[in-house]
């Protein structure tokens, strides 16, 4: 029986709400706030029970503090934006409360992400007896809690890594992201990077393709190397890893709209001056763009995210691939929402549930690759995640 606060009434947000009135017996109250509280009242009209909701600007540590102290949560699950992780960090150690999240800290001024401003609050998080869960969602989260579910069941040493992520999917719309169109794009242009020869690798964005044969019928699909947060934690946590990649699939049409739009200076996040007044251009996009949260009804098609790893088992070369697949319009039956916001808000829940009922408990800050997978893999097949695991 615990209290929780979920911070961002989104896309994302909306599914954890939903899955965590599903478990009563762990989540017994909960509260969603956000920046606009009409989203969190819509949200509250659509559950089977009731719940409390909030407005909150969680850039403000005071306000956030005055919520939590008014609330009283045992755990805050931050499914706002990369921007407000550390002031929600800042609050939950002011009020002694722990945190999760999905997405690692972002300064709005740069696209870069690193786990080094999250990992700062350790020693901090560890003095006040609190538990820091960084990632907690499907890319990273679910991918780090297979990688370390391999090491412990399938492997002696693993040394290649690929996280391949496609949706193949489709919402019937000329141009949309299927979440936070500002953090998606910032992700999806920046340049790609990936982990060999104990060096990182930098090379232009979308730059790198390869074709991927995706299991269960999806089929062969072009797959584009990137850059994603969890090889920085995982090749600090498993360091005989030799290679890790992350790799995306995107459709011609969403990479010709993307070229347009980059080539137009309207990815830009630099201000421009516009009738007097400063504003983004990738702001002002995303402003324009479809509103993920609108596209579950219209996304039809399955999604599948998974790890192919390469490594050593009793001293023979061993090659295994563990997935998940998602079916959009599923997910849209059951939560209202499509996969790629499911498959975030799962597990988001699911971490969350791991640390109140203290199936992982700790002091400080952890990736998820850090704590025992077995409950946590456990809980994904019977809370809609299921995976499956082939020899190759
Ligand atoms: P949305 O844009 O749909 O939702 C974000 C919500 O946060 C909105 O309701 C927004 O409010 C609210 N918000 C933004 N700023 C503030 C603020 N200052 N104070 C209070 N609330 C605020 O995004 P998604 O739901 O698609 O994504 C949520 C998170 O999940 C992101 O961090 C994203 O990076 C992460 N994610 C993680 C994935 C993973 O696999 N690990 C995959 C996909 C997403 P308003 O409605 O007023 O704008």
């Amino acid at each position: 029986m615990s209290r929780v606060l979920i911070i961002g009434a989104g896309g994302v947000g909306s599914v954890v709400v939903h899955k965590c009135c599903q478990a009563p017996e762990v989540f017994s109250d909960i509260m969603l706030a956000s920046r606009t509280k009409a989203k969190c009242d819509a949200i509250a009209a659509s559950l089977p029970r009731p719940i409390k909701t909030a407005r909150v600007d969680a850039d403000q540590v005071a306000e956030l503090v005055a919520l939590m102290r008014d609330f009283k949560p045992e755990l805050c699950i931050n499914v706002a934006l990369p921007y407000q992780d550390l002031t929600i960090m800042d609050a939950c150690l002011e009020c002694g409360v722990h945190y999760l999240d999905t997405a690692n800290y972002e300064p709005r001024d740069e696209a870069k992400f690193e786990y080094k401003w999250q990992w700062a609050y350790q020693e901090r998080f560890k003095k006040a007896g609190l538990m820091a869960l960084l990632g907690s969602g499907f890319d990273p989260g679910v991918t780090n809690v297979y990688t370390a579910w391999a090491m412990k069941n399938h492997f002696d040493e693993i040394h290649e890594l690929d996280i391949i992520d496609c949706n193949a999917g489709d919402h019937g719309q000329p141009f949309a992201t299927n979440f936070n169109p500002e953090i998606n794009i910032r992700e999806v242009t920046a340049p790609a990077r990936h982990w060999e020869n104990k060096q990182w690798i930098e090379t232009p964005a979308l730059s790198t393709a390869e074709e991927f044969d995706f299991p269960e019928g999806i089929g062969p699909r072009k797959i584009y190397l990137m850059y994603h947060e969890e090889l920085e934690s995982l090749t600090k946590h498993f360091p005989g890893l030799k290679k890790a990649r992350f790799w995306m699939t995107f459709s011609d049409n969403y990479l010709r709209h993307l070229e347009v739009l980059r080539n137009v200076g309207m990815t830009s996040i630099e201000p421009i001056d516009y009738n007097g007044q400063q504003i983004v251009p990738l702001q002002f996009l995303k402003a324009v763009l479809p509103d993920p949260g609108s596209l579950g009804p219209l996304t039809k098609g399955r999604t599948c995210i998974g790890c192919l790893i390469k490594g050593i088992k009793n001293g023979k070369e061993k090659k295994y691939y563990i997935y998940n697949i998602c079916d959009h319009g599923k997910c849209y039956e059951e939560v209202g929402a499509q996969a790629v916001s499911y498959t975030t808000g799962v597990p988001a829940m699911i971490g969350a549930m791991m640390m109140l009922t203290g199936a992982w408990k700790g002091t400080g800050v952890y990736n998820m690759e850090e704590l025992d997978p077995a409950p946590f893999m456990e809980k994904l097949n019977l809370h809609g995640l299921p995976w499956t695991e082939v020899i190759l």
